[in-house]
């Protein structure tokens, strides 16, 4: 994580119409999906990453900077966009935005987070418990317990396996191999439920999982550094999937919603 050395471093591192049949929980929104991507206090390779984004057909997006764009996020926003993809590692917002996010998450909209943005938001407790994991950029202590500093590696090839066939973001995926960034030592709440994992030494286990906020479905994805990342076919389709399930309305249901299956 060049970028982070220097960033995080730096930081110190619908309502249905009545007559219309309601959709199944899980059923994938219809259409294309209307997606806002967050970036912002963590460099990228632009040009591959919009291409990515462009080359999927079910999606229009649009690109927002944080913190500076950070008062888009609120109320409302769910009548322009499905989903919220969080590529951001923002330092902090302000509380009233703060408060103004999470009153969004309870009228409803989708969420995925990806990557760095696990290390977002270091000062704000409740932005971990929505996303469901903290990378912690120096050591901290969440719900009473210490965590050391999170860690990082560079160019690692790591082999995924699929913990949860039976979610709809998993569903027939084979375990894979992907060349990314390893991550390590971050927190995971008890309450998510852990859809990939890797046995990779220097990573934590749990690399991708699900979890619900307010009325908003939450998928979170630990791979995605870079293009070499975005290229491999595994990782556009678990995150073309996860927008796909995260932009039904409500928060997840069904089996295994809120079992424990990481630390
Ligand atoms: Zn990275």
């Amino acid at each position: 994580m060049k970028r982070l050395i220097c960033c995080a471093m730096s930081l110190a591192l619908v309502a249905a119409a009545a007559a219309r049949p309601s959709r199944a929980a899980d059923a994938p929104a219809p259409g294309k999906i209307r997606v806002l991507v967050t970036v912002g206090g963590h460099g990228y390779e632009e040009q591959p990453f919009d291409a990515m984004f462009k080359a999927m057909p079910n999606i229009t997006f649009t690109k927002v900077e944080l913190p500076k764009q950070a008062g888009l996020l609120k109320p409302g926003l769910e009548k322009d966009y499905d989903v919220i993809v969080m590529y951001d590692m923002v330092g902090a917002i302000s509380p009233q935005q703060q408060e103004a996010f999470v009153d969004l998450l309870k009228k409803g909209i989708g969420v995925v987070s990806l990557h760095h943005n696990m290390g977002a938001h270091q000062g704000w407790d409740e932005f971990h418990r929505i996303i469901g994991g903290k990378f912690c950029t120096k050591d901290c202590t969440i719900d009473g317990k210490p965590y050391k500093t999170s860690t990082w590696d560079h160019d690692q090839d790591l082999n995924v396996t699929v913990a949860d066939p039976k979610h709809p973001i998993t569903r027939d995926l084979k375990d894979f191999a992907i060349h990314d960034e390893t991550y390590k030592g971050y927190w995971v709440s008890p309450k998510v439920r852990v859809l990939l994992k890797t046995d990779h030494p220097k990573n934590s286990p749990e690399i991708a999982w699900v979890t619900s906020f307010g009325n908003s479905k939450v998928f979170y994805l630990m791979l995605g550094h870079d293009s070499q990342a975005w290229k491999n076919p595994n990782f556009t389709e678990l995150l073309s999937r996860g927008m796909r399930w995260a932009a039904t309305k409500g928060p997840a249901k069904g089996p295994g919603r809120g079992k424990a299956k990481g630390k």
